[in-house]
Protein backbone atom coordinates (compact mmCIF):
# COMPACT_ATOMS: atom_id res chain seq x y z
CA UNK A 1 0.00 0.00 0.00
CA UNK A 2 1.36 3.18 -0.79
CA UNK A 3 1.55 6.29 1.48
CA UNK A 4 -0.57 8.55 -0.81
CA UNK A 5 -3.35 5.90 -0.19
CA UNK A 6 -3.52 7.36 3.46
CA UNK A 7 -3.52 11.38 2.63
CA UNK A 8 -6.43 12.77 4.34
CA UNK A 9 -9.78 12.68 3.04
CA UNK A 10 -12.55 15.16 3.64
CA UNK A 11 -14.67 14.26 6.12
CA UNK A 12 -17.86 14.78 7.17
CA UNK A 13 -17.71 18.53 8.31
CA UNK A 14 -15.50 19.23 5.42
CA UNK A 15 -12.18 18.98 7.45
CA UNK A 16 -9.75 16.27 6.86
CA UNK A 17 -9.71 13.10 8.81
CA UNK A 18 -8.56 10.27 9.44
CA UNK A 19 -10.23 7.59 11.35
CA UNK A 20 -10.09 4.45 13.00
CA UNK A 21 -13.31 3.65 11.57
CA UNK A 22 -11.67 4.38 7.99
CA UNK A 23 -8.53 2.69 8.49
CA UNK A 24 -10.57 -0.52 9.66
CA UNK A 25 -13.15 -0.19 6.17
CA UNK A 26 -9.66 0.10 4.29
CA UNK A 27 -8.18 -2.95 6.22
CA UNK A 28 -11.75 -4.56 5.55
CA UNK A 29 -11.04 -4.54 1.35
CA UNK A 30 -7.67 -6.24 2.11
CA UNK A 31 -5.64 -3.28 2.07
CA UNK A 32 -3.17 -4.16 4.59
CA UNK A 33 -2.46 -1.69 7.36
CA UNK A 34 0.86 -0.16 8.11
CA UNK A 35 2.49 -0.75 11.48
CA UNK A 36 4.10 2.59 12.92
CA UNK A 37 7.58 0.65 12.48
CA UNK A 38 6.92 0.25 9.01
CA UNK A 39 5.69 3.78 8.51
CA UNK A 40 8.85 5.04 10.58
CA UNK A 41 10.98 3.09 8.26
CA UNK A 42 8.80 4.15 5.27
CA UNK A 43 9.79 7.27 5.74
CA UNK A 44 13.20 7.11 6.33
CA UNK A 45 12.67 7.91 10.13
CA UNK A 46 15.79 6.14 11.93
CA UNK A 47 14.61 3.19 13.88
CA UNK A 48 15.45 2.60 17.43
CA UNK A 49 15.28 0.09 20.30
CA UNK A 50 12.22 1.49 22.96
CA UNK A 51 13.53 2.17 26.41
CA UNK A 52 12.33 0.79 29.24
CA UNK A 53 10.17 3.15 29.89
CA UNK A 54 8.56 3.49 26.69
CA UNK A 55 7.87 -0.29 26.81
CA UNK A 56 6.02 0.45 30.30
CA UNK A 57 3.55 2.67 28.63
CA UNK A 58 0.02 0.41 28.69
CA UNK A 59 -1.62 -0.66 25.80
CA UNK A 60 -4.23 -2.08 27.55
CA UNK A 61 -6.27 1.04 26.80
CA UNK A 62 -5.71 1.12 23.00
CA UNK A 63 -8.83 2.35 21.30
CA UNK A 64 -9.48 -0.14 18.05
CA UNK A 65 -13.32 0.78 17.18
CA UNK A 66 -14.71 4.56 17.02
CA UNK A 67 -16.36 5.24 19.10
CA UNK A 68 -14.80 3.45 21.68
CA UNK A 69 -17.46 1.20 24.22
CA UNK A 70 -19.68 3.42 26.45
CA UNK A 71 -18.73 6.55 24.50
CA UNK A 72 -21.38 8.71 22.95
CA UNK A 73 -20.37 10.35 19.71
CA UNK A 74 -20.61 14.13 20.01
CA UNK A 75 -20.45 14.22 23.74
CA UNK A 76 -16.98 16.64 24.46
CA UNK A 77 -17.01 18.04 28.18
CA UNK A 78 -13.05 19.53 28.29
CA UNK A 79 -10.88 20.08 25.79
CA UNK A 80 -7.02 19.93 26.39
CA UNK A 81 -4.49 21.92 24.20
CA UNK A 82 -1.13 21.72 23.44
CA UNK A 83 0.61 24.72 23.01
CA UNK A 84 3.57 24.91 20.66
CA UNK A 85 3.14 24.01 17.71
CA UNK A 86 -0.54 24.71 17.96
CA UNK A 87 -0.99 28.13 19.95
CA UNK A 88 2.34 29.74 18.86
CA UNK A 89 5.76 28.94 17.18
CA UNK A 90 8.32 30.55 18.87
CA UNK A 91 7.84 33.87 19.53
CA UNK A 92 5.19 34.18 16.76
CA UNK A 93 1.08 33.39 17.53
CA UNK A 94 -0.25 30.73 14.87
CA UNK A 95 -2.61 32.46 12.72
CA UNK A 96 -6.31 32.01 14.40
CA UNK A 97 -5.32 30.36 17.50
CA UNK A 98 -6.80 33.33 19.60
CA UNK A 99 -10.16 33.33 17.88
CA UNK A 100 -10.08 29.49 17.71
CA UNK A 101 -9.61 29.66 21.39
CA UNK A 102 -12.27 32.54 21.94
CA UNK A 103 -14.57 30.03 20.41
CA UNK A 104 -14.13 27.12 22.89
CA UNK A 105 -14.66 29.44 25.58
CA UNK A 106 -17.46 31.40 23.92
CA UNK A 107 -18.68 27.92 23.96
CA UNK A 108 -18.60 26.95 27.34
CA UNK A 109 -16.20 23.84 27.33
CA UNK A 110 -13.57 23.60 29.95
CA UNK A 111 -9.54 23.94 28.78
CA UNK A 112 -6.63 23.25 30.33
CA UNK A 113 -3.43 24.21 28.31
CA UNK A 114 -0.65 20.85 28.27
CA UNK A 115 2.52 21.72 27.33
CA UNK A 116 5.94 19.92 27.47
CA UNK A 117 8.09 23.15 27.46
CA UNK A 118 11.36 22.37 29.70
CA UNK A 119 13.04 25.74 28.35
CA UNK A 120 10.61 28.67 30.07
CA UNK A 121 8.48 28.88 33.36
CA UNK A 122 4.88 28.94 34.00
CA UNK A 123 5.23 32.30 34.57
CA UNK A 124 6.86 33.19 30.84
CA UNK A 125 4.49 31.09 29.34
CA UNK A 126 1.41 32.43 30.60
CA UNK A 127 3.55 36.07 29.58
CA UNK A 128 4.27 34.93 26.26
CA UNK A 129 0.49 33.83 25.48
CA UNK A 130 -0.51 37.42 27.26
CA UNK A 131 1.05 39.06 24.31
CA UNK A 132 -0.82 37.07 22.09
CA UNK A 133 -3.65 38.22 23.80
CA UNK A 134 -4.54 34.99 24.81
CA UNK A 135 -5.76 35.20 28.23
CA UNK A 136 -5.11 32.14 30.20
CA UNK A 137 -5.37 31.41 34.09
CA UNK A 138 -2.66 30.43 36.12
CA UNK A 139 -4.50 27.01 37.39
CA UNK A 140 -5.35 26.76 33.37
CA UNK A 141 -1.61 25.63 32.06
CA UNK A 142 0.54 22.04 32.94
CA UNK A 143 4.14 22.22 32.65
CA UNK A 144 6.09 19.18 33.32
CA UNK A 145 8.54 21.92 35.85
CA UNK A 146 5.50 21.93 37.97
CA UNK A 147 4.30 18.28 37.60
CA UNK A 148 7.86 18.15 38.82
CA UNK A 149 8.11 20.33 41.90
CA UNK A 150 5.04 19.03 42.83
CA UNK A 151 6.48 15.11 42.84
CA UNK A 152 9.80 16.70 44.59
CA UNK A 153 7.63 18.26 47.77
CA UNK A 154 5.48 14.49 48.21
CA UNK A 155 8.27 12.74 48.27
CA UNK A 156 10.86 15.28 50.13
CA UNK A 157 13.73 15.24 47.50
CA UNK A 158 15.72 18.22 46.79
CA UNK A 159 16.07 18.60 43.17
CA UNK A 160 19.67 18.17 41.01
CA UNK A 161 18.61 19.95 38.30
CA UNK A 162 19.80 19.11 34.43
CA UNK A 163 17.74 21.61 33.06
CA UNK A 164 17.91 24.74 31.03
CA UNK A 165 18.92 27.99 32.64
CA UNK A 166 15.36 29.55 31.73
CA UNK A 167 13.20 26.80 33.58
CA UNK A 168 15.27 27.26 36.71
CA UNK A 169 13.00 29.82 38.65
CA UNK A 170 10.47 26.60 38.75
CA UNK A 171 12.34 25.22 41.18
CA UNK A 172 13.49 28.10 43.31
CA UNK A 173 12.37 27.75 47.06
CA UNK A 174 12.79 23.67 47.52
CA UNK A 175 14.33 22.74 50.82
CA UNK A 176 17.68 21.23 50.54
CA UNK A 177 18.94 18.20 52.02
CA UNK A 178 16.40 16.02 51.20
CA UNK A 179 16.44 12.73 48.89
CA UNK A 180 18.52 13.78 46.08
CA UNK A 181 16.63 13.70 42.72
CA UNK A 182 17.95 14.13 39.78
CA UNK A 183 15.34 16.25 37.28
CA UNK A 184 16.32 16.51 33.45
CA UNK A 185 15.03 18.94 31.27
CA UNK A 186 16.10 19.87 27.96
CA UNK A 187 19.26 21.46 28.46
CA UNK A 188 19.81 23.52 25.25
CA UNK A 189 23.27 24.86 24.54
CA UNK A 190 24.36 24.67 28.38
CA UNK A 191 24.45 21.34 28.08
CA UNK A 192 28.03 19.96 28.47
CA UNK A 193 29.69 16.95 29.40
CA UNK A 194 30.42 17.46 32.58
CA UNK A 195 26.64 18.64 33.12
CA UNK A 196 25.66 14.91 32.20
CA UNK A 197 27.90 13.26 33.64
CA UNK A 198 27.23 15.11 37.46
CA UNK A 199 23.79 14.07 36.73
CA UNK A 200 24.84 10.69 36.17
CA UNK A 201 27.17 9.60 38.96
CA UNK A 202 23.97 11.02 41.00
CA UNK A 203 22.14 8.60 39.57
CA UNK A 204 24.99 5.88 40.12
CA UNK A 205 24.64 6.62 43.81
CA UNK A 206 20.79 6.33 44.05
CA UNK A 207 19.28 9.30 43.19
CA UNK A 208 15.49 9.42 42.15
CA UNK A 209 15.65 9.91 38.08
CA UNK A 210 12.81 12.20 36.91
CA UNK A 211 12.30 13.33 33.49
CA UNK A 212 10.34 16.25 32.56
CA UNK A 213 9.75 14.95 28.77
CA UNK A 214 11.19 12.65 26.58
CA UNK A 215 9.94 13.93 23.41
CA UNK A 216 12.54 12.88 20.30
CA UNK A 217 12.54 16.30 18.95
CA UNK A 218 11.03 19.67 18.76
CA UNK A 219 10.61 22.48 16.01
CA UNK A 220 13.61 25.02 16.42
CA UNK A 221 13.59 28.79 16.05
CA UNK A 222 14.99 28.39 12.29
CA UNK A 223 12.31 25.81 11.44
CA UNK A 224 14.31 22.37 11.48
CA UNK A 225 14.00 19.95 13.69
CA UNK A 226 16.69 19.23 17.14
CA UNK A 227 17.46 17.51 19.35
CA UNK A 228 14.77 17.44 22.38
CA UNK A 229 15.12 16.06 25.68
CA UNK A 230 14.56 12.56 24.92
CA UNK A 231 17.79 11.97 23.28
CA UNK A 232 19.66 12.57 26.56
CA UNK A 233 17.53 10.74 28.95
CA UNK A 234 18.07 7.65 27.10
CA UNK A 235 21.26 8.26 27.38
CA UNK A 236 21.53 8.51 31.22
CA UNK A 237 19.00 5.75 30.87
CA UNK A 238 21.17 3.78 29.11
CA UNK A 239 24.06 4.14 31.62
CA UNK A 240 22.89 3.55 34.73
CA UNK A 241 20.38 0.85 33.61
CA UNK A 242 17.24 2.78 35.11
CA UNK A 243 13.82 3.94 33.92
CA UNK A 244 13.29 7.54 34.20
CA UNK A 245 9.74 8.67 35.62
CA UNK A 246 8.33 10.87 32.83
CA UNK A 247 6.50 13.58 34.40
CA UNK A 248 5.17 15.62 30.96
CA UNK A 249 2.69 13.85 28.28
CA UNK A 250 2.58 11.16 27.69
CA UNK A 251 2.70 10.66 31.21
CA UNK A 252 -0.44 9.05 31.64
CA UNK A 253 -0.97 10.68 35.60
CA UNK A 254 0.04 14.51 33.45
CA UNK A 255 -3.18 13.92 31.16
CA UNK A 256 -5.28 12.75 33.69
CA UNK A 257 -4.44 15.40 36.14
CA UNK A 258 -5.13 18.08 33.54
CA UNK A 259 -8.93 16.36 33.32
CA UNK A 260 -9.29 16.10 37.10
CA UNK A 261 -7.97 19.94 37.49
CA UNK A 262 -11.55 20.59 35.55
CA UNK A 263 -13.45 17.57 36.43
CA UNK A 264 -13.37 16.23 33.29
CA UNK A 265 -13.68 12.46 32.51
CA UNK A 266 -11.32 10.97 29.81
CA UNK A 267 -14.24 9.56 28.03
CA UNK A 268 -15.20 13.11 27.50
CA UNK A 269 -12.39 14.94 26.44
CA UNK A 270 -10.57 15.77 24.01
CA UNK A 271 -6.62 16.32 22.94
CA UNK A 272 -5.23 18.36 20.32
CA UNK A 273 -1.37 18.31 19.65
CA UNK A 274 1.00 18.63 16.87
CA UNK A 275 2.92 15.32 17.86
CA UNK A 276 1.68 12.34 17.10
CA UNK A 277 3.65 10.31 19.68
CA UNK A 278 3.70 12.51 23.15
CA UNK A 279 0.44 14.51 22.35
CA UNK A 280 -1.99 12.35 20.65
CA UNK A 281 -0.84 8.38 21.47
CA UNK A 282 -0.23 9.63 24.67
CA UNK A 283 -3.69 11.05 24.97
CA UNK A 284 -5.04 7.85 23.72
CA UNK A 285 -3.31 5.61 25.98
CA UNK A 286 -4.44 7.81 29.07
CA UNK A 287 -8.21 7.08 28.06
CA UNK A 288 -9.43 10.26 25.99
CA UNK A 289 -11.81 8.76 23.67
CA UNK A 290 -10.28 11.72 20.79
CA UNK A 291 -6.45 13.30 20.00
CA UNK A 292 -6.56 15.78 16.69
CA UNK A 293 -3.19 16.04 15.60
CA UNK A 294 -2.28 19.48 13.39
CA UNK A 295 -0.37 19.91 10.66
CA UNK A 296 1.10 23.21 11.88
CA UNK A 297 4.35 22.92 14.24
CA UNK A 298 6.55 19.87 14.50
CA UNK A 299 4.24 17.90 12.29
CA UNK A 300 6.13 15.90 9.57
CA UNK A 301 3.58 14.48 6.38
CA UNK A 302 2.86 11.02 7.42
CA UNK A 303 3.23 11.52 11.07
CA UNK A 304 -0.19 10.45 11.57
CA UNK A 305 0.66 6.53 10.33
CA UNK A 306 3.72 6.52 12.41
CA UNK A 307 2.62 5.85 15.69
CA UNK A 308 -0.67 3.76 17.72
CA UNK A 309 -2.33 4.53 19.05
CA UNK A 310 -3.33 6.85 15.47
CA UNK A 311 -5.18 10.49 15.71
CA UNK A 312 -9.19 10.40 15.29
CA UNK A 313 -8.35 13.03 13.22
CA UNK A 314 -6.07 15.31 11.17
CA UNK A 315 -6.43 18.89 10.55
CA UNK A 316 -5.21 21.40 9.32
CA UNK A 317 -4.55 23.77 12.26
CA UNK A 318 -5.94 25.37 16.27
CA UNK A 319 -9.12 26.77 14.05
CA UNK A 320 -9.91 23.70 12.00
CA UNK A 321 -9.48 21.45 15.26
CA UNK A 322 -11.90 23.80 17.08
CA UNK A 323 -14.20 23.47 13.89
CA UNK A 324 -14.20 20.03 14.24
CA UNK A 325 -14.89 19.72 18.42
CA UNK A 326 -17.68 22.11 18.06
CA UNK A 327 -19.71 20.21 15.30
CA UNK A 328 -19.21 17.38 17.73
CA UNK A 329 -20.64 19.23 20.51
CA UNK A 330 -23.40 20.37 18.61
CA UNK A 331 -24.36 16.94 17.59
CA UNK A 332 -24.39 15.76 21.12
MG1 LIG B 1 3.74 20.88 20.47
Amino acid sequence: MSVSQWLPRAGPFGESLVTREEEKSEAAKGRATHSAAEGARAAGYPQMERGPHRSQISTSRKIDVWPPPGHALGMIGGVLLDLAGVVYDGQKPISGAAEAIARLRKAGLPLRFVSNTTRSTKKAVLGRLDGFEISVAENELLTPAIAAREWLQKHDCSPHLLVHPGLEPDFSGLPAGGKPAVVIGDVGEALDYSKLNAAFRKLSEGAEFLALANNRIFKDADGKPSLDAGPFVAALEFACQRSAIVLGKPSEDFFRSALASMGCEPETAVMVGDDAEGDVAGALRAGLSCALLVRTGKYRSGDEQRFEPKPTALVDDLTAAVTWILKRKAHS
